[in-house]
């Protein structure tokens, strides 16, 4: 009961304490109205030693008695209503009975004690705090009733009963009330209780919340029913009919449709109890889970996604355990995807036939793994399903627990045996064409033969020819010494000049490595031209070098940009053989060109021969492909892969007053580009 409460009761300790001192009071009183020796009554020890008896009781008695006057004045209490709020009686006996109330209650008590003197001898009832000496809190009920006393005077006699242990715990349920209600609305939990038999329902603040039900009404199966999604009734009244008949505890999941159309899930779980009188009844929770469905349904949804990919892609995910054994490969919905089976349990290199062929490769993968780090582009050779031998490429990561201890390493795997063969058909092609390219200029020397005699026997001839002019001078009387020594020296230029020639030829002749150096292309085309000098007199072709210093650097290699010069420039010479009516002239030009925006080296050899028809342009570079009786087509099909090697073009123009010219674009050397 709270203040403000007043309520009738009966009789009361106090009411019997002050009513027997009152009968006895009376009875002495009658007494002595009417002379003591007429009216035989107890006498005045009698009565003393029972007014100190119920002042025993009315002292020590359990209960905290009062007596106000109607100021509000305390004119009594006993010692233990006194000791009670920390006081003593004679603390309290004269003091306004406001004071042991707190400031917000005083008119409560005011209103009470009013009460009380309008309606005498009517007892009232109320609950209310009062303030200890220590300011700690009393709670009291009190039983209130004022009284006429013998000189007419009202008095108001209040016994109260400590509750304040009653009130703790009133106050504590409260508390708890309210924090299971919050956790309720927290976890999106509401309880509810359902009798089986009688139908009734009970349901906490968030069940309301959870079925949008407004908290006034009854909850009603029907209406429950009503709420949950049409496709989920049956379902939920066959689970609550059987759990009702059997007694059996439930937990199931279904779908709400909320009046605006919103679904939701939910999850109720229920306790079933036996009720005093036997009959079913059930206890339970009932959860809102849509967001963890949402959650969940998302879920499912990427790791269908990623089952998907996995399942489509060529590539293959694995799993290694910590003894970095494969614990789990991927599947793939094509049966005859290229994953190895049968590897589970076994380690990377005890799949790999290479791993005995690579103990250096293999040794340092093994130190990646045992120092838990992650690995890229590991190439290994493998089997597939059928047995067949495979590439693989693989990278992995390692993965650790929450205590950051290894688990094991997570990768992908690609079949990579396309690329890897692709690449070795081109090493092979590049070394076939090498070879060929090798073929070509030992023919191509043996061609230029009689050039390279030429260029021999020249200085050969001047050395023969200044050595015996050096015998001439040295026999003369006295020996002309000046003259013989400048013969010397022509005889030490000329061998040089020999010793050139044949240097540049056993290059050509070489089967060297390719060997890309940054090189001054004015170099090379010097060079070149002084291999095919004596090709160019006989046939009486007259050349023209257009050079330039300014020109930027290549890089490139020396014999091969060499060996498609002297192909070019012989192709020219051989196209102006039948060419009489016009001079027979090579011009050969080094330029700068940009192409997309980036300067490169543009080299171009012209002759004014035969020229070529549209059907020949297309062809000029296919192998074999020759018009000329003995010739063998390769030259140009060689020329062009040399130059593409070198990152350039080749290509051919005919010329407006007949002729053909080879154009050459190569890429300036990377440092040279600023
Ligand atoms: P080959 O010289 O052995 O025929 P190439 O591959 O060097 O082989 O040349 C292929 C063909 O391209 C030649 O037979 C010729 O028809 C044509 N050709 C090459 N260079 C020229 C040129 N400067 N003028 C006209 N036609 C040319």
């Amino acid at each position: 009961m709270m203040p403000g409460q007043i309520a009738k009761f009966g009789s009361t300790a106090a009411q019997l304490l002050f009513g027997g001192i009152a009968a006895l009071r009376s009875r002495r009183d009658a007494a002595n109205t009417r002379g003591v020796e007429d009216v035989p009554g107890p006498d005045e020890a009698d009565l003393r030693e029972a007014v100190k008896q119920w002042r025993e009781v009315f002292e020590h008695n359990p209960v905290m008695y009062f007596m106000v006057d109607p100021a509000g004045t305390v004119v009594n209490v006993n010692t233990f209503g006194a000791a009670q709020l920390g006081y003593t009686a004679a603390e309290l006996i004269g003091q306004s009975v406001l004071s042991v109330f707190f400031e917000e209650d005083r008119d409560f008590v005011r209103r009470c004690v009013a009460l009380c003197l309008e309606t005498v001898e009517q007892s009232h009832t109320w609950e209310i705090r009062k303030i200890r000496k220590d300011g700690s809190i009393l709670w009291v009920r009190e039983n209130a009733k004022a009284m006429l006393r013998g000189d007419g005077t009202l008095i108001v006699l209040v016994a109260c009963e400590n509750i304040t242990e009653r009130k703790e715990a009133e106050n504590a349920l409260r508390q708890s009330e309210a924090y299971l209600a919050q956790a309720q609305e927290l976890s999106h939990t509401g309880s509810f209780g359902w009798k089986a038999a009688t139908g009734e329902i009970t349901w906490s603040k968030e069940t309301y919340r959870i079925f949008q039900c407004d908290e006034g009404t009854k909850p009603a199966i029907p209406f429950m029913l009503e709420r949950i999604h049409p496709e989920d009734r049956l379902a939920v009244q066959r689970t609550t009919g059987r759990a009702a008949r059997e007694g059996q505890d439930y937990d199931h999941e279904y779908r709400l449709v909320m009046p605006d159309g919103a679904v939701k899930h939910v999850r109720a779980v229920a306790r079933a109890i036996r009720d005093a009188g036997g009959g079913m009844e059930f206890v339970g929770s009932v959860t809102d889970i849509t967001a963890a469905k949402e959650a969940e349904r998302r879920f499912r949804e990427s790791e269908q996604r990623f089952r998907d990919y996995a399942e489509t892609a060529s590539d293959w995910f694995w799993e290694t355990g910590p003894d970095h054994r494969v614990t789990q490969i991927s599947e793939h919905s094509d049966t005859a995807g290229m994953a190895p089976s049968g590897v589970v349990g076994l380690t990377r290199w005890d799949i790999a036939p290479d791993s005995d062929l690579e103990p250096e490769k293999w040794q340092q993968h093994r130190a990646a793994l045992d120092a838990h780090v992650p690995f890229r582009d590991l190439v290994y050779r493998s089997r597939d399903r059928d047995g067949h031998p495979i590439y693989v490429r693989t990278s992995g990561k390692p993965f650790f627990d929450a205590n950051g201890d290894f688990l094991g390493y997570r990768g992908v795997c690609t079949d990579v045996t396309a690329a890897i063969r692709a690449d070795q058909a081109e090493e092979a092609l590049r070394k076939a064409q090498a070879e060929l390219a090798h073929v070509t200029r030992v023919t191509t020397l043996g061609e230029l033969t009689a050039s390279i005699a030429h260029e021999i026997n020249q200085p050969l001839a001047a050395v023969i020819a200044n050595a015996d002019a050096c015998i001439a001078w040295l026999g003369r009387d006295p020996p002309e010494l000046n003259a013989a020594r400048r013969s010397v020296e022509w005889v030490i230029e000329d061998g040089n000049r020999a010793g050139d020639v044949i240097r540049r030829v056993r290059a050509l002749a070489k089967k060297t490595d390719i060997e890309m150096v940054p090189l001054d292309i004015n170099t090379v085309v010097r060079e070149a031209m002084a291999l095919v000098q004596r090709e160019l007199a006989t046939h009486a072709v007259s050349t023209r070098l257009e050079l330039s210093s300014a020109l930027p650097r290549i890089s490139g290699d020396r014999i091969q940009l060499q060996q498609v010069l002297i192909n070019l420039m012989m192709n020219g010479i051989e196209a102006m053989q039948d060419v009489t009516d016009r001079p027979r002239e090579l011009t050969i030009r080094a330029s700068e060109a940009y192409e997309d925006g980036a300067r490169h080296l543009l080299l171009t050899v012209t002759d004014r021969g035969v020229g070529f028809t549209g059907e020949t342009a297309q062809r000029m570079f296919v192998p074999f492909f020759t018009t000329k009786s003995g010739g063998m087509g390769m030259g140009l099909s060689i020329c062009r892969s040399i130059v593409e090697a070198h990152g350039g073009r080749l290509s051919a123009l005919p010329n407006q007053g007949g002729g053909a010219t080879l154009q050459i674009i190569l890429p300036p050397h990377q440092e040279d580009v600023s």
